[in-house]
């Protein structure tokens, strides 16, 4: 299937006869092959009679070697799957089975892509990117202090690396234009933090994706705001060099070296907001974090601090 992709992804028509040919297939294998592509992939073939079957736009595949080839200091393997059920839960199992770190998860598409308390990632084929680095981290609490803030501020440099202007963060790890989410952060951790364990950083970034009915919040793409459809192995790249200079700040000077320009980009800092913990809330103001990445709110008059991984944070309607 993915072979016949291949063929197709330039956006040009071709005849059932030569995919037939260049596959070694009847041309009745190709038509069954075609379905099986819109239908798990949900990808969209326009069917022309005389002149054969087209993508409806074409398609740029993830490439491990163009990957390579943009950051070559970035020495992880990189192991690419067509379809998974999350990167992050495939970087797990790739743990448990002993592959050593660090390592890259990508996937063109996840079927059960994952927020944070379990809520549901949306993913398309192709159009996004779906991103699982995994790092070992020996006996270093200080490293994994702040790390998911320090992980969205990357993420937000790759953006704007690529020309995404208007982005920043909200805490603990959401990265937004304006109000709209652009991309997720999950950090999932296996083994002993006090010894040796495995951080998996997951990040899914919109990237191309220009309709969904799926996400339940407001959302955008890099493609939505640069109006350009954007090249996904440049953008894992820039990803994977921006995690490099970030989580080297960062295990050099832990997370206080990152505390001051986490704060500059946070974009709600001074707003009035509602911090949801389960079922109860908090109203407060935002005054900024801590040394250790910890949401600091004014409180009735009082500073607290709150962290977690329990808690959202919202804009109060008079904010
Ligand atoms: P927070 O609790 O920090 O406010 P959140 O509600 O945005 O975060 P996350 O766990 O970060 O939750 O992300 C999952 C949520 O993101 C989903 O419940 C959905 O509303 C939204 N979402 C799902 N897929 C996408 C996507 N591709 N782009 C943008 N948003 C998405």
């Amino acid at each position: 299937m993915l072979t016949l992709l291949k063929l197709l992804k330039d956006g040009r028509f071709h005849s059932g006869q030569a995919l037939g040919a260049a596959l070694g297939v009847s041309r009745s294998a190709v038509w069954k092959q075609l379905q099986h592509l819109e239908a798990e992939l949900g990808l969209s073939i326009h069917k022309v009679r005389g002149r054969g079957y087209q993508l409806a736009a074409p398609l740029t595949l993830l490439d491990p070697a163009e990957i390579s080839a943009r950051a070559p200091s970035c020495e992880w393997p990189i192991l690419v799957f067509n379809s998974i059920d999350s990167t992050n839960a495939e970087a797990l199992r790739a743990i448990e089975r002993g592959q050593s770190a660090p390592f890259l998860v990508l996937a063109e598409r996840q079927t059960a892509g994952r927020g944070r308390r379990g809520r549901k990632w949306v993913s398309p084929f192709a159009e996004n990117i779906y991103y699982s680095l995994v790092l070992r981290i020996d006996g270093g609490m200080r490293q994994l202090e702040g790390l998911s803030l320090v992980v969205g501020l990357a993420v937000m440099q790759a953006l704007r690396g690529l020309g995404i202007s208007g982005v920043g963060l909200k805490w603990p790890n959401d990265v937004l234009v304006g109000q709209q989410k652009i991309a997720g952060i999950l950090l999932e951790l296996v083994g002993d933090p006090a010894d040796v364990c495995h951080v998996v950083i997951g990040v899914g970034i919109n990237v191309n994706m220009q309709m969904t009915d799926e996400v339940d919040q407001q959302w955008t793409s890099m493609r939505l705001e640069s109006g350009k459809a954007v090249d996904r192995n440049h953008l894992v790249a820039e990803l994977g060099l921006m995690l490099q200079t970030y989580l080297n700040r960062h295990q050099a000077g832990g997370f206080p070296a990152i505390q001051a320009e986490w704060e500059q980009n946070h974009l709600w800092q001074g707003r009035a907001v509602s911090l949801i913990a389960g079922v109860s809330q908090i109203d407060g103001e935002v005054l900024g974090i801590d040394v250790q990445g910890a949401l600091r709110l004014k409180v009735n008059g009082v500073e607290k601090v709150f962290s977690g991984g329990e808690l959202s944070l919202r804009l109060r309607d008079d904010s």
